[in-house]
């Protein structure tokens, strides 16, 4: 890949500059959705621009388009199955906040994101807004394999007991994560994990990496048997002090990727809940493995676009209403 310089980044200033309003954002997205042919998301017919905007009428169709197929006839804006499906955001604001979680190393608060980047009233817009640019982030794992040098570690994020609400503190339960990198400058995956037991994590590493590969570890027994796999393995016990062995055996990459994710999650993001914490490992994991921190930032706009259609995060989903059935359950066990 052609190494690219830090002077090729656009600033944010000439970002502005480039989508100053929802209009040049629209016509952006269209372009890379449609390449100049709308073509209809529920039956795939082409599609013709509906009530397009007409000299003394009003402009407030522009931007839907409707089917042509006789038996659809479906209304649509470029908006309709994506990550911007029904938001009330102007879409130059969702690329202004699209724009900073791609070349923020350590990533940004939902705060920051709301009143800094994306303009938006409330902290819960910014942060349901965050968290719908993170799921098509997460997307792009979906096929990931991690050949040749790999190193595999787990880590635990959570808060310290003495932190904790005092009838929080007898459940200092850590949420784990196992992390899989391909060394010199490959690709990295996360996952968030039940528990770090043989079966968790040599089934992950056979989702996640070619056989045959080269399997980098630590001491933990749970990689006793990955030899067995037909993986070749090495670790370095690091309860014995030993970090590297010949200058090759070591797992120096995934601890400084660690490091990254760490700083995120208590600096950045202030400890996120369990629930929501693949979605801000997947965000660190994407920023590492498509380079958008170093790559020009329209190359890294238009690839992260193409993840945006077909994969959407409403509310009622990142936030489930209680099961009434259990909520009653937990009333009744009180
Ligand atoms: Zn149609």
């Amino acid at each position: 890949m052609e190494k690219h310089t830090y002077t090729e980044i656009v600033s944010p200033m000439d970002f502005g500059a480039r989508f100053p309003d929802e209009e040049s954002a629209r016509e952006y997205l269209e372009w890379q959705r449609w390449g100049g042919n709308p073509v209809c998301p529920v039956c795939g017919s082409p599609a013709k621009a509906w009530l397009r905007k007409r000299p003394g009428l009003p402009d407030c169709y522009s931007g839907w388009y409707k089917c042509r197929y006789r038996k659809c006839r479906k209304a649509f804006t470029v908006k309709h199955d994506s990550i911007f499906s029904h938001t009330q955001i102007p879409l130059h604001s969702w690329l202004h906040a699209i724009f900073c979680l791609l070349t923020e190393l350590k990533g940004k608060s939902a705060r920051q994101l709301a009143k800094r980047w994306a303009k938006v009233k409330s902290y819960k817009s910014g942060w349901h807004l965050g968290h719908r640019i993170r799921e098509a982030m997460s997307a792009d794992k979906k096929n990931a394999m991690l050949d040749d040098d790999v190193e595999s570690d787990e880590s635990p994020f959570g808060g310290k007991r003495r932190n904790k609400h005092w009838d929080k503190k007898s459940d200092n339960k850590k949420t784990w994560a196992m992390g899989m990198v391909e060394r010199n400058g490959g690709k990295v995956v996360f996952k968030v994990i039940p528990d770090t037991s043989k079966e968790t994590l040599l089934g992950l590493l056979c989702q996640y990496v070619e056989l045959g590969s080269t399997v980098f570890t630590d001491g933990c027994p749970s990689y006793d048997k990955v030899e067995s796999l037909g993986y070749e393995h090495h670790s370095v016990i690091h309860s014995k002090k030993i970090y590297v062995l010949g200058g090759y055996v070591h797992t120096n990459t995934i601890e400084s990727i660690w490091r990254i994710a760490k700083d995120a999650s208590r600096a950045v993001y202030h400890r996120p809940s369990p629930k929501h914490l693949h979605r801000y490992l997947d965000e660190i994991a994407y920023r590492r493995n498509n380079k958008t921190t170093e790559v020009p930032i329209m190359d890294a706009l238009a690839k992260f676009i193409d993840l945006c259609w077909g994969v959407s995060l409403p509310w009622d989903k990142l936030v489930p209403k209680k099961d009434k059935q259990n909520y009653i359950q937990e009333l009744l066990s009180v």
